[in-house]
């Protein structure tokens, strides 16, 4: 991409001191992109922005706060990762989840709107498909989801599928599947604490954070009876959202909707095995009763984002995807350690 392409089109990044967020945000930079960050902190955090990008604290609902953003960094795309992402408190509190990840994605897109911004790309999840019939699940498999975060995803997705048909602008909606590991130079990772996802629990296990880890369910019809999942690297998921925004610039009427894992799946099992080999030590493992609305298997097709984007993933591998997980938990508890001593 021409560099002065990128910097005609600044980037405002919502949730950029989240997880995926703040990879984004290093992507962009790393790019050349101008980006600024809107986040309210309630789960992200400030040291995961870099000094020098431009920093907003607040809610992505408030516009007048998004309208002054944009006319101070003359912002031409958004990509909004801010919302909420634990799938059993979306059952026990949907309208938390209707709050922050549907009625406040729609005042930010009425402020995009208003503000003339032309590009938008937002975070969606294999959560749409609910429990899909065939696996690998391509984007045009039915979209059931089974759990209020599911359906407050899709619900975005439709309004900016109606808001592109009538208003100048195009959008990106980006289906993520299992996104772990951390930046390969330490700069962000995972930092949320009461992490529930796989691959974070067992580094937290590995690190002496837990005394064991949970397999949720032995008698899938999976070859070895555990829960299958196709694990993406989050660095390769930023890079996916920069291409995914030259695509957005290079076909303003063109919007996309895309997959975004490898097409591979690995069980519970073998993510265990894989940290053990990692770390050269032995997770405690226990048996439990499968977690209520697992999928036994979810597996992208990612055919359409590897016809439409040059996205060469460059950290597929899951003993990488591990070891930068695990590298991340020790950054993580060195920072936390010396707070302590700080204070
Ligand atoms: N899982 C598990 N133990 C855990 C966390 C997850 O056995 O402590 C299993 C879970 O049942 C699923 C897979 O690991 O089969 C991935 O779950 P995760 O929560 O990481 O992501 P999800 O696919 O639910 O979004």
């Amino acid at each position: 991409m021409n560099r002065n392409l990128q910097t005609e089109c600044p980037v405002l990044v919502t949730g950029g001191a989240g997880y995926i967020g703040s990879h984004a945000v290093l992507a962009l930079r790393d790019a050349g992109w101008p980006v600024a960050v809107l986040d309210n902190l309630v789960t992200g955090f400030r040291f995961a922005v870099p000094d020098d990008v431009p920093f907003y604290e607040g809610d992505v609902s408030d516009a007048d706060l998004v309208a002054r953003i944009v006319s101070e960094r003359g912002t031409r795309a958004i990509m909004h990762f801010a919302g909420s992402v634990v799938v059993p408190e979306s059952v026990a509190d949907p309208l938390k989840y209707y709050a922050n990840n549907t009625a406040a994605s729609r005042a930010l897109i009425a402020a995009a709107i208003e503000a003339g911004v032309p590009h938008f790309i937002f975070s969606s999840t294999a959560a749409t498909y609910g429990v899909p019939e065939i696996s690998p699940v391509s984007e045009d498999a039915p979209k059931v989801p089974i759990n209020p975060y599911g359906w407050s995803k899709l619900m975005t997705e439709r309004m900016l599928a109606d808001v592109a048909a009538a208003h100048p602008m195009n959008y990106a909606a980006l289906r993520y599947f299992n996104v772990a590991g951390a930046d390969p130079q330490m700069r962000s990772g995972q930092s949320t604490a009461g992490a529930t996802h796989l691959i974070k629990v067992a580094v937290e296990a590995a690190a002496g954070k837990r005394d064991s880890v949970a397999i949720f369910g032995s008698d899938y019809d999976t070859p070895d009876g555990t829960g299958v999942r196709d694990y993406i690297h989050v660095s390769d998921l930023a890079v996916a959202h920069v291409l995914a925004l030259e695509a957005l610039i290079a076909d303003p009427g063109r919007s996309l909707t895309m997959n975004c894992g490898y097409g591979r799946g690995f069980s519970v099992r073998e993510v265990l095995d894989t940290v053990d080999r990692v770390t050269g030590a032995a997770i405690t493992r226990t048996l439990e009763p499968r977690r209520a609305g697992d999928p036994a298997s979810l597996i992208s097709d990612p055919s359409r984002i590897r016809a439409t984007l040059p996205w060469r993933p460059q950290h597929h591998d899951l003993a990488t995807i591990v070891a930068h997980a695990l590298g991340w938990e020790t950054k993580l508890a060195e920072m936390r350690n010396a707070e302590g001593d700080n204070g």
